[in-house]
């Protein structure tokens, strides 16, 4: 049995008439495959607002609570989708997380899956032509639901392909492909035949939301091809698939960015063993995620120690700070929220170098200044401020001649 899960995000599931769209390509996946998961968001805009609804009533909501409260979302978008399919003929019925169940740990608001029910899947797709599922929601083995992580929609997508050993995936959304870039804000974006998981990951990683981080995580540890394409159009999109050697002719295959970061500086700090220990032990038992980090060269004894975290995690990460500050004896914090990083990803850079050196170059033409660095084996980040985050962008796509169609 060739069973196809095809996923749709917010946008596509917004209104009425998007949601006639989205049944189009739904049957158009039952020509080509005998049964379909089809895996929804919630309408644009309906996360946010329930996030709002909880902040509105509680100065701290609790995490368990927001995951039931955030996960009504889907419940909206399955039902009215499944009666959809239901009034042109086609066998169909919604499931939320909890009744298949897609089991996750229980670490509410970014929790991950752990197992899915595979039999109870087959059962009802014995039945029924289309299930139609909700994304981003799970249960806890005790039955407690829980959230994905914004976006996540797209992992439950690749980890029900993975657990039925699905051919492909199909993200559909409101972009046609993954492009060099966003497209949304650079037009000579150009979007991409293929893309390597690993680029995709990082690219994810980096910033660029079209895809979920775990989404590409599951897709790659299970081999899942996963092809991004549009509701709105026929137009063919981007493969999500291995490296092969001519993805390794490309320098730079993509520029992200991300504007939700924050930097922080401790000043000061006494350079002897275990202050790193001290400074970052603290924010990760409270799961900040700490980004870049930099450590100056020591002055009498003390250095400047400098990271990134996102902007959401400031306040408690300054409450935490004022204290570690005052335990280990350094100067003062310091904040700046007005950053963003952009990022430079390509597989190719594994054997190229000079790369940094042009991007570098690029952003010294325009004046801008970089505050950060960072590297890996497939990734330039710097952090400059929010305000040059769209010409950036656009210096560094141009420096890497994105915008020419190379027809790898
Ligand atoms: P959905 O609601 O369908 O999941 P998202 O808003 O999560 O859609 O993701 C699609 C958006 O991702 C696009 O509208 C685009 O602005 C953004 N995006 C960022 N980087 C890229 C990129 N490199 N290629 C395509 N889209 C990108
Ligand atoms: N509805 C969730 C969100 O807005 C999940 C998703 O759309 O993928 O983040
Ligand atoms: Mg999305």
């Amino acid at each position: 049995m060739k069973i196809l899960v095809q996923k749709f995000g917010g946008t596509s599931v917004a209104t009425l008439e998007n949601m006639k769209m989205v049944r189009e390509k739904v049957r158009d996946g039952l020509k080509r495959c005998d049964k379909v998961i089809a895996v929804l968001s919630a309408r644009a805009g309906e996360t946010n607002n329930l996030l709002a609804l909880a902040d509105a009533w509680s100065p701290a909501p609790d995490k368990a609570e927001c995951d039931v409260l955030v996960s009504t979302g889907e419940q909206v978008s399955v039902s009215l989708f499944a009666m959809l399919l239901k009034d042109i003929g086609l066998s169909a019925r919604s499931m939320l997380g909890w009744q298949i169940p897609i089991i996750t740990d229980d670490d509410f608001g970014r929790a991950r899956i752990l197992s899915i029910d595979k039999e109870m899947l087959l059962k009802q797709l014995a039945d029924n032509d289309v299930l139609v599922v909700a994304g981003f929601q799970g249960c806890t083995r005790d039955g407690r639901i829980t959230t994905l992580g914004r976006g996540g929609s797209d992992t439950s997508a690749v980890a029900l392909a993975a657990a039925l050993d699905s051919t492909l995936c199909e993200i559909y959304t409101d972009v046609d492909g993954v492009y060099t870039t966003d497209p949304n804000i650079c037009s000579s974006a150009r979007k991409m035949e293929r893309i390597a998981y690993d680029e995709m990951l990082e690219m994810a990683s980096m910033g660029a939301k079209v895809l979920h981080i775990r989404s590409v995580e599951f897709a790659k540890k299970y081999r899942v091809p996963v092809y991004v394409r549009s509701t709105f159009s026929d137009d063919a999109g981007t493969l999500v698939t291995q490296e092969d050697s001519t993805m390794e002719a490309v320098l730079v295959s993509g520029i992200a960015y991300d504007k939700d970061q924050a930097r922080v500086t401790l000043a000061a700090v006494p350079d002897v063993p275990g202050m790193a220990a001290a400074v970052f032990g603290p924010l990760s038992e409270q799961g900040i995620l700490v980004d870049m980090i930099v450590q100056n060269t020591s002055q009498d004894g003390h250095t400047d120690m400098t990271f990134t975290i996102p902007r959401k995690d400031l306040s408690q990460t300054l409450e935490i700070m004022e204290n570690v500050a005052r335990e280990i004896g350094a100067d003062k914090v310091l904040h700046d929220v007005s950053v963003a990083k952009v990022s430079a990803i390509g597989v190719g850079m594994r054997n190229h170098s000079g790369v940094a050196a042009r991007a570098f170059a690029a952003l010294t033409q325009e004046g801008i200044n970089i505050l950060m660095i960072s590297t890996s084996e497939i990734k330039i980040t710097i952090l400059i401020q929010e305000k040059y985050v769209e010409l950036a962008v656009r210096i560094l796509h141009d420096a890497f001649g994105l915008d020419w169609d190379l027809g790898c």
